[in-house]
């Protein structure tokens, strides 16, 4: 499987079988935790046998290999991904791949994404420790957890819901309990969280939804692949302008999942 970085893209390849079902969600949100206040993370370290030295060093050599090499700066997002324990969020036959530099499946045709790309749309957001911040598709619950150790608030929709299921387990799990999880169509945004210094999307509309951009606040950021499913896709960062409108600022070709439509 080829890297992916920015200017170099990569197909997000799809495989492996559904992971099991952990429990089930209550309506269609699932809560890493009961518990609805800000969304900061553990400060103490995960028990040795989730998060041993060995991870510890190889997330520190991804950094200073692939994510800092990749342009990030931002102090804040290279200790997040110092700090979450990305094997948690992969099946666990794949944890010893978990610190290479590339997606890997994490069932139903869907994948976590690459280390360096979560980081880099992490820094693009601007996050501050008050920022209230929207992703649209879930996944593994990784870049979630990677928002979490930057942002105040963070909200999360997953349209799959054995995945939304299993980020649930692995959230909690990893110390990230207060991220808010939601199963549904993310095109539609989280209008009752609304609205949002910053919204995340890691699957590619061919378009840009229009209740996302009527979700963020002014001069709030929008990180988004747009472009047809299979190709290549157009990674932009907008801002919303105080007359709605969005401001390109930043794009890069990338290749992610298509956002699809239809709860199956
Ligand atoms: N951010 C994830 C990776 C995302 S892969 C991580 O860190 O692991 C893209 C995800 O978007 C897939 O899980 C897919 O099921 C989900 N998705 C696709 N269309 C969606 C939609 N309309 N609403 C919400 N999630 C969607």
């Amino acid at each position: 499987m080829s890297a992916l970085k920015p200017g170099n893209p990569a197909l997000l390849l799809c495989s492996a079988a559904c992971l099991a079902l952990l429990f089930a969600a209550a309506g269609d949100e699932v809560r890493a935790a009961e518990s609805p206040a800000t969304n900061r993370p553990m400060k103490s370290p995960l028990p040795s046998a989730l998060d041993s030295g060995d991870f510890r060093r190889a997330r520190d050599a991804l950094v200073d290999r692939e994510v800092i090499p990749a342009g990030v700066k931002d102090p804040a997002v290279l200790a997040a991904m110092r700090r979450v324990p990305r094997h948690l969020f992969v099946p666990e036959p794949l944890w010893r791949e978990a610190y290479a530099d590339h997606p890997l499946p994490i069932g139903l045709g869907q994948t976590i994404s690459q280390p360096s790309l979560v980081a880099l749309m992490t820094e693009m957001l601007g996050l501050t420790p008050g920022s209230r911040v929207l992703e649209i598709g879930t996944g593994s619950g990784y870049q979630a957890a990677v928002l979490a150790e930057v942002a105040g608030e963070v909200y999360s929709i997953e349209i799959l819901r054995p995945l939304a299921e299993t980020a649930a387990v692995a959230l909690r799990r990893a110390g990230y309990d207060r991220v808010r999880l939601r199963i549904g169509d993310g095109w539609q945004g989280w209008p009752e969280a609304a609205p949002f210094d910053a919204i995340i999307v890691t699957c590619a509309p061919e378009e840009v939804p229009a209740p996302l951009i009527a979700q963020l606040r002014e001069g709030g950021r929008l990180c988004i692949p747009v472009g047809p499913a299979g190709a290549t896709q157009e990674l932009r960062l907008l801002v919303k302008r105080a007359d709605g409108t969005l401001e390109r600022k930043a794009s890069h070709p990338v290749r992610f999942v298509p956002l699809t439509r239809a709860t199956p």
